[in-house]
């Protein structure tokens, strides 16, 4: 009998096609059915503004420049907040950080280093877990260690110090092989463009970025440079260390095309859904600081990211200016992948921005010790801790130098202090569950090595 499926309904289409094409042999589902596989790929400290698609005019980024091409490219992300551990942790428990005490100058930096992840919430992996899927991290870390809670949920956790993102590729091709029928659900973190910016800048043409030597031991520690930047702002100094982060950039989109390049050999790609992000930025003194943790402009806390999709979603490819967040990931994901979002977390879902409605009133929000960031689609509101406000008009300054809030805030400038103050009153603030966990001394020298503590 001939199959006549409605010319709108592809999807029922391809169903009808991959089971056709699967023939009797075998009881794998048709790949149109098969739940996607999911690649989260946080490349820490990637600021936005460095990658080609984001309009970086240096070649730091053709692999993932390649893939926003083919994919969506959101125009508007923000991390939650400016240092690893609050941005990854909100993302995987859908809190914002203030709510896990993880944000706030209440708490020390030494509580909320070794705090763990709250008990009560279900996260993300864990939600994959309960889904049917295989879990599998793998990431070079020190803030993102297993006893902070982030391994919940995951079958397979391998937090591996010292490895670049290569080492890293090839410990998930490994997992990946070894894996069952079940669909994955991967997040990989490279750490390869955080400081010290040493690691990898053999192998480049010497000017390929500007010059990258140093007058100083490439061995100084981040805590030496940030506090020598702190007393005397080494602008030249500053520029050549940028030059080795954009090395570094372009390392890691190396590393990311090869990982590109073995889902597609295998056969995964096509029915993978590839998240590309960061969990903040970096500073070269654009706002008088240098590396992270520190404001929420920009340079800290504007991140890519960048979802490919399998076809069958149906997403046209291009830019969406929609206000984004870290905080959003975990809801589409579990939308995309028909699971159950949890419904007590802060972030939503981008799936109808990613289908091409866009919602440009909302804002994304950033939360440091000393000030709340709401940006928006064409503003953005730093509101202070001590009752303070910056404002800018982002298409105009994008470089947060010409603040407009002196002028008296109106118009959108009190649309969104409305929306970080309504914010504010719904959200607890978390104590920071205490860990009990004491760092070791090596831990502690890696720690401070890297700028924390
Ligand atoms: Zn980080």
């Amino acid at each position: 009998m001939p199959v006549r499926p409605s010319p709108r309904s592809p999807t029922l289409l391809a169903a009808l096609l991959a089971a056709l094409l699967a023939g009797c042999g075998g009881s794998a589902p048709p790949a149109a059915e098969r739940p996607p596989d999911v690649l989260l790929l946080v490349i820490d400290t990637l600021r936005a503004d460095r990658l080609g698609s984001y309009g970086y005019p240096q070649p730091t980024s053709p692999r993932l420049d390649a893939l926003a091409a083919a994919g969506v490219r959101f125009e508007n992300a923000v991390a939650p907040s400016t240092w690893t551990k609050p941005s990854m942790a909100a993302l995987f428990s859908g809190r914002y950080p203030s709510e896990l005490g993880l944000a706030g100058s209440e708490t020390t930096e030494l509580e909320k280093t070794t705090a763990v992840l709250p008990a009560g919430v279900e996260l993300l992996a864990e939600r994959f877990a309960r889904g049917g899927y295989r879990t599998l991290a793998v990431l070079n870390q020190i803030h993102l260690d297993p006893r902070w809670g982030f391994a919940r949920g995951f079958e397979h956790y391998r937090r591996l110090d010292h490895y670049d993102a290569f080492g890293l590729n090839s410990e998930l091709r490994e997992l990946l092989v070894a894996g069952d029928d079940r669909p994955v659900f991967a997040w990989l973190h490279y750490f390869d463009v955080h400081w010290p910016y040493m690691r990898q800048v053999r192998g480049l043409p010497d000017d390929l970025f500007g010059p990258r030597e140093l007058a100083v031991s490439p061995r100084i520690s981040m805590h030496e440079i940030v506090e020598r930047m702190r007393a005397d702002p080494d602008r030249e100094l500053a520029a050549r260390l940028s030059n080795r982060y954009d090395a570094e950039v372009r390392y890691a989109d190396e590393a990311a095309g090869a990982m590109l390049d073995f889902l597609e050999r295998t056969g995964r790609l096509a029915n993978t859904i590839v998240v590309v992000t960061a969990d903040h930025g970096e500073q070269f003194l654009e706002h008088g600081e240098f590396g992270h943790g520190n404001l929420p402009y920009d340079e800290e806390a504007r991140i890519p990211l960048l979802v490919l999709a399998p076809q069958r979603f149906g997403f046209a490819a291009g830019v969406r200016r929609t206000p984004a967040n870290l905080l959003d990931v975990g809801p589409t994901l579990l939308e995309l992948a028909g699971l159950a979002a949890d419904p007590t977390a802060r972030g939503r879902s981008l799936a109808a921005a990613l289908s091409g409605e866009e919602s440009l009133d909302g804002a994304a929000v950033t939360q440091t010790d000393r000030a709340w960031a709401a940006r928006g689609a064409r503003h953005k509101l730093l509101q202070f801790t001590e009752g303070r406000r910056e404002f800018y008009e982002l298409a105009a300054d994008p470089g947060e130098h010409d603040d407009r809030a002196a002028a008296g805030c109106t118009g959108p400038c009190a649309a969104l202090a409305d929306f970080l103050e309504q914010l504010a009153g719904r959200l607890e603030s978390g104590a920071g569950a205490s860990s009990g966990v004491e760092l070791t001394a090596a831990e502690t020298e890696r720690l401070r090595s890297l700028g924390y503590l």
